[in-house]
């Protein structure tokens, strides 16, 4: 059954949904405590990654959404503060130390160990969409047990190869792989996509478009 979400969210839901082929990287979502923004992120998250929505929502029946139900999509990582897991929030009324409102440097840790994971690999073999661009910007060679991909440019210039599902093209992806083959990274994707993002916005602004920042934000 594809999934749905509290009444009171469905404008938002729709909307975003209506977007899904073009949202931005980032979404910041905030509004009253109790409202279930929580499970209306976990739901637009396991929509986004699911490869056959129904009406643009997660369809609930597919390989993706069923490592969705069961906490293992390999595509997505939760980091979520101590306040917000159930644990930690009934150790404290307990009466122990407060649970911190901020996700923790532990977190970010065991975030750094699966692209460490992937990084010190001789070869990974996936259908994760993310790890296809990971292995592509670290240089590893990368098997893609799926007919399409929709990272073409990690096939056509980084180390991605799509071998689908069947045996006999995934030892030959392998046998490939292992005689190397040259892989470039795709332009921009260098990690400096911020710096560019400012320069373009003080190009824009600069020319006495805007009043200068007031002095103790300088
Ligand atoms: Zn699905």
């Amino acid at each position: 059954m594809p999934v749905t979400v509290y009444p009171w969210q469905q404008a938002q839901w729709q909307e975003l949904l209506q977007r899904r082929a073009a949202l931005p990287h980032a979404l910041l979502f905030r509004g009253r405590e109790g409202t279930g923004k929580l499970d209306f992120v976990r739901k637009l998250a396991q929509s986004l990654a699911c490869p056959t929505p129904v009406a643009n929502a997660a369809c609930g029946e597919c390989q993706s959404c069923r490592w969705f139900a069961a906490g293992a999509h390999p595509d997505y990582r939760e980091l979520i503060p101590e306040a917000l897991q159930p644990a930690e929030a009934e150790a404290t009324v307990a009466g122990e130390r407060k649970p911190s409102q901020q996700i923790s440097v532990h977190e970010i840790r065991s975030l750094h160990d699966f692209i460490n994971l992937t990084a010190h690999a001789r070869l990974v073999l996936t259908d994760s969409g993310g790890v296809q661009e990971e292995t592509t910007v670290l240089g590893i060679p990368c098997i893609s047990l799926r007919d399409t991909t929709e990272r073409p440019v990690t096939v056509t210039e980084g180390t991605n190869r799509l071998a689908g599902t069947g045996r006999a093209q995934i030892l030959a992806a392998f046998a490939a792989s292992s005689t190397g083959r040259a892989a470039s990274v795709p332009r921009f994707w260098d990690g400096r996509a911020a710096e560019r993002i400012e320069q373009t916005l003080v190009d824009i602004f600069q020319p006495g478009g805007l009043d200068p920042p007031p002095q103790e934000h300088v």
